[in-house]
């Protein structure tokens, strides 16, 4: 079976409408096939999701994502052209039931968004192959209605990202020129919260079994920055008001000046002089003390050391290792 991408295409926030199955490509770069990098246990993960014991998550790496963050850093996959393998939906079935077969405790879907028609193809057939894990959606959370309608009932867990709070400056509709620089779209922060609130809808607050792994609901990832350029300061009180205060939350302190912040490109952020370092200690403090004082307890905190930890390389067999 040939994957059968999405005609008129408006699987994100970008609303391309371009027909993927005649050959022709949005934003993303995402054609007819399936965009495939990798597929590793991965065991470092928010804990629910990697476990203790030694299975890990079965993450799948896509190509093409549909954002451009300026320090992505999965770069080498999601931004640079002609990276990774075309497949097929038959391929990326095997890939999942091959990773079960390995013991990992679920199926982890890394930047699915412009895969969504073929991955949800390739889950029913997966699942009617005896697939049984726990999938979850790991995205950029620049997802449009359209394709979380399509993953209704598909998807388990959604680990969406909120990269950045909306600007109350702005009217409605006006593009966000910080979310436009730092993550390629200007109406990041509305598609996003519509996002959220959708896959909350769709799973709830995040369960966990009896091993503390996830079973269902919703984990929302956010990136501290420097300077609360990611507005953190608007992101929690939106979380804790609009999914409440059970949501579940993984803080990162993990910022590095990444991909496009190094080099030649560096002059472009001039005007965000914080990007350059890392995040301060005192700054992530701040973060999760307003995440505690919001009432947001089932909030994840990392060690600032995540900074040098969680940096893959997409050019080994294994990128994490
Ligand atoms: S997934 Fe988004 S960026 Fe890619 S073609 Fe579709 S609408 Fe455009």
């Amino acid at each position: 079976m040939r994957a059968s991408s999405a005609r008129g295409c408006r699987l994100c926030g970008h609303n391309c409408q371009v027909d993927r199955r005649s050959g022709q490509r949005g934003r993303c770069g995402a054609g007819q096939a399936i965009g495939f990098a990798q597929a590793v246990a991965h065991h470092g993960e928010e804990p629910p999701l990697s476990g203790v014991s030694p299975g890990g998550s079965g993450a799948i790496f896509f190509t093409r994502c549909n954002l451009a963050c300026a320090f992505c850093q999965n770069w080498q996959i999601s931004q640079t052209p002609g990276a990774g393998l075309d497949i097929t939906i038959e391929n990326l079935v095997e890939v999942m039931l091959r990773l079960a077969e390995a013991g990992v405790h679920n199926i982890n879907l890394v930047s699915p968004t412009p895969y969504v028609v073929e991955i949800a193809q390739a889950l029913n057939l997966a699942k009617s192959q005896g697939l049984k894990l726990p999938i979850v959606y790991n995205s950029g959370g620049y997802d449009s209605p359209r394709a979380l309608a399509i993953m209704e009932g598909l998807v388990d867990i959604y680990l969406p990202d909120a990269k950045i709070g909306l600007d109350p400056s702005l009217g409605p509709g006006d593009p966000d020129p910080v979310a436009m620089r730092l993550f390629g779209a200007g109406d990041y922060a509305a598609v996003n919260q519509l996002a959220l609130k959708e896959m909350w809808r769709q799973t709830g607050h995040l369960t966990l079994d009896s091993r503390g792994l996830a079973t269902r609901g919703l984990l929302v990832r956010h990136l501290v920055l420097p300077d609360d350029l990611a507005r953190t300061s608007l992101v929690l009180p939106w979380l804790a008001e609009s999914l409440g205060p059970a949501t579940y939350l993984s803080l990162m302190a993990q910022y590095h000046p990444n991909h496009r912040l190094r080099g030649d490109s560096l002059a472009e952020f001039r005007q965000f002089p914080g990007l350059t370092r890392p995040l301060s200690l005192r700054e992530y403090e701040l973060s999760v003390d307003q995440a505690w004082r919001l009432g947001l307890t089932n909030t994840f905190v990392q060690d600032l050391a995540a900074a040098t930890n969680y940096r893959p390389n997409f050019n080994k067999p294994d990128a994490f290792n």
